[in-house]
């Protein structure tokens, strides 16, 4: 797509993306400021990341190390990147232990954290970084077995007792993607599933001061959003369906 043609779409795209989380968070009675969209730009080149940051876009998500670097290249070990220094990156795929130092060197927060020896690896790099990174932790609501996740909660809070304890690390919240599914309320229980083990972590955990809760993507962010997410995460709507 020529590149005029490519912002004025991708902004009018987020436009209304924006208004429909305004509108959903309305409904809700809730005030649409506490409701961050981040764009997912995995499958899409660089220019479509570039035309979010120009329609005011500063959150992105990628799930893959390979293609985070290959579009988002750090510029040094340090953490700088030669995207915008005022932009957050975020990983939100499933997370091998051998590629958490390259995705450390890009992202500022992993969001997808879904197992302890990944919190491990991510604390011990951080140090090692000198930084300290956001994690979120992934509950696989849904029982599907294609998704990542913690999937029970006696493992789940075993963990998070022993993540807790770790370095350079930032428990923020928790992230989920609900069902593949028309019924929308299967997409709504998994929804309030998250929300309610997030009250339950916060309960047992209060000093955490955890404060996100990421769920919603292209088709199912206003259910999201009435379930009380903070972070709506979404590709499709902003870009196009995936290449
Ligand atoms: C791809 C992806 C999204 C965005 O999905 P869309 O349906 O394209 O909006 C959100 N979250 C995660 C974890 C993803 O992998």
């Amino acid at each position: 797509m020529e590149n005029n043609i490519l912002f004025k779409t991708v902004q009018d795209n987020i436009d209304s993306v924006l208004e429909e989380i305004a509108s959903a968070a309305k409904m809700a009675g809730r005030d649409p400021s506490e409701i961050k969209l981040m764009a997912v730009t995995k499958t899409k080149p660089l220019e479509y990341a570039e035309a979010a940051y120009r329609a005011g876009i500063r959150l992105f998500g990628e799930n893959r190390v390979q293609e985070m670097e290959e579009k988002f290249k750090p510029r040094s070990e340090s953490g700088t990147w030669s995207f915008h220094n005022d932009a957050e990156i975020h990983f939100i795929g499933h997370l091998q232990r051998n590629k958490v130092k390259k995705a450390l060197a890009i992202a500022c927060a992993v969001d997808s954290i879904d197992k302890y020896e990944t919190a491990e690896e991510i604390s011990k790099c951080s140090k090692a970084l000198g930084k300290t990174t956001s994690i979120l932790i992934e509950y696989n609501t849904s029982g599907e077995q294609s998704k990542s996740g913690f999937e029970n909660e006696k493992e789940l809070f075993e963990s998070i007792d022993k993540i807790r304890n770790l370095d350079n690390l930032d428990i923020k919240g928790f992230m989920t993607i609900a069902p593949f599914t028309d019924d929308e309320k299967a997409i709504r229980e998994s929804f309030r599933m998250l929300a309610n083990l997030f009250r339950k972590v916060e309960t047992i955990h209060p000093d955490l001061k955890m404060d996100t809760l990421s769920m919603g993507m292209s088709s199912d962010f206003k259910i999201a959003i009435e379930e009380g997410s903070n972070i709506i995460r979404v590709g499709t709507r902003l870009f196009g369906s995936r290449n």
